[in-house]
């Protein structure tokens, strides 16, 4: 095993934790727009609209908008405080940095492959404050290709000049990220996520990202 390839949401980004904690600071930045609207209902009714980052923010906005009557600032602008301001709320999962540098130290190259757009997912990964340990960084706009897409895949490892067959891939969601690896010619490692039931196609499954550099040990044995 040469590189190993990293999903972004959910997988590094600990994305529940971070929406959370933007949309608290969002009323209570913008309060003065929001009220009388309770904050409690705000934030829930974002969640809630938000559906784990399955529907894009102008739809969620324009949503908030008309279901609180909001007058005095338009959706347009809560969107670009999104936009601006997610990236100061990015909470990493566990043992992240510590993972990445025993990785890189191993000789491992690293990459991130994601669905999104390229200045927001950007963003969050400088808000993580780990862009430098990834050799290459694909974004599916920048690439114009989204996973499960296996050419997405195949251009990471093309950019790390190494064979499919020596990376591997982490990720939480079945399809997009382990089902797509594996048919780009890959191993992948899903990260369990409460979102999701089972990746049953998954080589090897772990709750921690320490675990990591443990499976790749077996990986390299057996
Ligand atoms: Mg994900």
């Amino acid at each position: 095993m040469k590189s190993v390839l990293f999903d972004l949401d959910g997988t590094l980004l600990d994305r529940d934790t971070s929406i959370q904690q933007f949309i608290a600071a969002q009323y209570d930045r913008l309060i003065a727009h929001l009220d009388p609207i309770p904050k409690t209902d705000y934030v829930t009714r974002f969640i809630e609209l938000d559906c784990h980052g399955h529907v894009w923010k102008d739809r969620v906005y324009q949503d908030l908008v008309w279901e609180f009557a909001i007058e005095s600032i338009s959706w347009q602008a809560l969107l670009e405080d999104y936009e601006t301001q997610f990236q100061f709320h990015c909470v990493p999962f566990r043992f992240l940095t510590e993972t990445l540098s025993q990785l890189k130290q191993q000789g491992y190259l690293l990459g991130i492959v994601t669905n999104g757009l390229g200045q927001f997912q950007n963003r969050a990964i400088a808000g993580l404050g780990i862009r430098d340990y990834f050799d290459v960084i694909l974004i599916s706009e920048i690439e114009q290709v989204r996973k499960p897409q296996p050419e997405i895949f195949q251009r990471a490892t093309n950019r790390l000049g190494v064979p499919v067959q020596d990376s591997i891939f982490i990720g939480d969601h079945p399809e997009a990220d382990i089902i797509g690896a594996k048919n780009a010619g890959m191993m992948a490692i899903w990260k369990r996520s409460p979102h999701w039931l089972e990746a049953r196609e998954a080589d090897a499954t772990i709750d921690e990202l320490k675990e990591i550099p443990f499976i790749l040990e077996q990986f390299k044995r057996s």
